[in-house]
């Protein structure tokens, strides 16, 4: 086995969902572990961080909210994207905020998930040539680092809030369709919803705004998408 393969780490109960996502992210070259609870998940990402998740809402042993925050006290960047059967915006949101980077609804199509992990190791091994430490407003953001500093505090910056921020801060002062950022950022068009883009938006503003309620530097463009204003 290549030491260079990817690790990615499946937490599913489903035998059949594990063996389908085995057997295809196996022949796109991945190195593949998995668990089919959410405690051994854990203690597997405890023995060595794999380089992204997949993670099951619906556990025998533990939902997976629980889960996502567990593993994000491991680690703050792995990429986790978490799958559902649910559907409502509110698990959505949730899972968002538990630390989830992406999620796919069940039933889900195994291409598009293994399109968007190849997505996040495209945009991760991709070389940097842009700035990464800039201003906006009294916030210092660091892309390499993966955070916001504001006076002391310093916040942490998920996977896909980096991306976010990086593609904003290139394009400042211009609006970026939310279709762009979907593209760009999550690297796949019209899937996740809309509505992943305003989600990190606003835990982004919670970081940088002054008043997140009434952003002056991360700005709605009505009917369109978002423009950054340093
Ligand atoms: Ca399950």
């Amino acid at each position: 086995m290549s030491a260079s393969k990817k690790k990615i780490l499946i937490i599913e109960d489903e035998p059949q969902i594990v063996l389908g996502l085995t057997d295809a992210l196996e022949f796109e070259g991945f190195e593949v572990v998995s668990a089919d609870s959410g405690k051994v998940g854990v203690s597997l990402a405890r023995q060595g961080l794999p380089d992204a998740i997949i993670l099951d809402l619906m556990l025998p042993d533990a939902n997976g909210f629980v889960v996502c925050e567990q593993i994000r006290q491991l680690d703050r960047l792995i990429p986790i994207i978490m799958l559902t059967a649910r559907s409502s915006e509110a698990d959505k949101i949730r899972g968002l905020e538990a630390g989830a980077d992406d999620y796919v609804t069940k039933p889900f199509s195994i291409g598009e998930l293994i399109a968007r992990i190849r997505a996040i190791f495209r945009r991760t091994t991709r070389p940097t040539e842009q700035v990464e430490v800039f201003d906006v407003g009294r916030a210092k953001v660091s892309l390499a680092a993966h955070t916001v500093t504001v006076g002391k505090t310093v916040h942490q910056l998920s996977f896909y809030e980096v991306g976010l921020m990086r593609l904003l801060h290139e394009r400042a002062g211009q609006p970026v369709s939310r279709d762009e950022i979907l593209v760009k950022v999550w690297g796949i068009d019209a899937s996740p919803s809309n509505r992943t883009v305003d989600n990190f938006i606003v835990k982004l503003r919670k970081k940088i705004e002054k008043k997140p309620d009434k952003p002056e530097h991360i700005l709605t463009v009505y009917g369109f998408g978002y423009k950054l204003v340093p």
